[in-house]
């Protein structure tokens, strides 16, 4: 059995921490650490066997490595911000104890997340002797594994990827964001970008989009979006000639963001306000629901998933490969709403391949360097199923 610190009690960390504790076969002692212990302890309270809770500023290595140094887990699984990425990394290199995470590296000060940073860890972690698995939640995450479970079992080449993400659910908010409201409105807000024929193209925010008909939903507005999974399929998908990642959004969300926008409430830097200097998101963040409350009255469904096209046995193909959660569903397992669960199963079926010996090496990895067969198995097994639909 193995010992699990798990880092962040968000929306994602609860169900982590529920996942993980209900998977006896693998994990043993879990700790659950966070910012907020009363957190960390509200969490436990929804699960029917012990486990321990630390309060913990996982900006700060030295704290990371004491907590690593007393609980002594096998792994840790950061969900927190991708602000800590680089620390809990820094500690897991000093106490030897594998890693994983479900987004990558952003400095505060700076709306930009790319994978350099946390690639830039490879060399030192094989030589330690230990593995990080990045981006192992829904999107980056479940969305690669499609790619590469396409790639394995439906294609001799896949030349386009489109990656969608749809939620058409209801949390009876004005406006909310379904995870943490500081990163989703950094992402959200930047400039879209795409690749296509060995080249980044950038697009105005939100400024290109068009209508899908999504199963088991119907008609939804996707934009066209910069997401962090691109840059690791465009290495790791060979023959790829066009890669993009569209998201669906509501009029009302749209106008709320617009809004926000225009007044400067999604600034990221520092403004003199009464005395003190605040940084207007930070601030917008603390008035909004957190996205662990909205699971409550939550209804309706999310379909995630990546249409691809490409050859087999010499003909076109195209397949589109999805997952239909339901919040209300969701909410009744884990009581958590469906963005927080499509990205906490992920992970805790990261670490049990990782911790099963299944999925291991030595080194920094994404999750499509791996076999995909294992995961999407565990899928099926653990709440997340998925159908592949056969358009040509
Ligand atoms: P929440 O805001 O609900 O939770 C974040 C948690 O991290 C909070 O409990 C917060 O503590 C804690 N935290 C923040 N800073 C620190 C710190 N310095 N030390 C210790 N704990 C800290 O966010 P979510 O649960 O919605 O998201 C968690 C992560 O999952 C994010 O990185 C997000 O980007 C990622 N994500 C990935 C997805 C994917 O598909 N790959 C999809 C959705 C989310 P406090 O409560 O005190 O603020």
């Amino acid at each position: 059995m193995k010992k699990v610190l798990i880092i962040g009690a968000g929306g994602v960390g609860s169900v982590v921490a529920q996942k993980c504790a209900a998977n006896t076969e693998v994990f043993g002692e879990i700790c659950l650490a966070s910012r907020t212990v009363s957190k960390c302890e509200n969490i436990a309270r929804l699960i029917d066997r012990p486990i321990q809770t630390a309060s913990l500023d996982a900006d700060n290595t030295k704290e990371v490595v004491e907590l690593i140094n007393k609980f002594k887990p096998d792994m840790v699984i950061n969900v927190a911000l991708p602000y800590q990425d680089l620390s809990i990394m820094d500690a897991c290199l000093e106490t030897g104890v594998h890693y994983l995470d479900t987004a990558n590296y952003e400095k505060p000060a700076e709306a930009k997340f790319c994978y350099k940073w946390q690639w830039d860890y490879r060399e030192r972690f094989k030589e330690k002797g230990i593995m990080a698995l990045l981006g192992s939640g829904f999107d980056p995450g479940v969305t690669n594994i499609f790619c590469a479970y396409a790639a394995k079992h439906y294609f001799d080449e896949i030349h386009t990827i489109d990656i969608m993400d749809c939620n058409a659910g209801s949390h009876g908010k004005a406006f909310a964001t379904n995870f943490n409201p500081e990163i989703n409105i950094r992402e959200i807000t930047q400039r879209g970008k795409y690749w296509e024929e060995g080249k980044w193209h950038e697009t105005d925010p939100l400024s290109r989009h068009k209508t899908f008909n999504f199963p088991e939903i119907g008609e939804r507005e996707m934009y066209l979006m910069y997401h962090e999974e691109l840059e690791s399929l465009v290495k790791n998908i060979k023959g790829l000639k066009r890669i993009r990642f569209w998201m669906t959004f509501g009029e009302e969300y749209l106008t709320h963001l617009r809004v926000l926008e225009n007044v400067g409430m999604t600034r990221i830097d520092s403004v003199a306000y009464d005395g003190k200097n605040i940084v207007p998101l930070k601030f917008l963040k603390a008035l909004l629901p957190e996205p662990s409350s909205l699971g409550e009255n939550y209804t309706g469904k999310t379909n995630i998933g990546c249409m691809m096209k490409g050859t087999s046995g010499g003909e076109d193909k195209e397949i589109y490969i999805y997952n239909v959660c339901d919040h209300a569903k969701c909410y009744s397992e884990v009581k958590s709403q469906a963005i927080s669960y499509t990205t906490g199963v992920p992970a805790m079926i990261g670490a049990a391949l990782m911790m099963r010996g299944i999925w291991t090496a030595q080194g920094v990895f994404n999750v499509e360097e791996f076999d995909p067969d294992p995961f999407m198995k565990e899928l099926n097994k653990h709440g997340l199923p998925w159908t592949v639909k056969t358009i040509k």
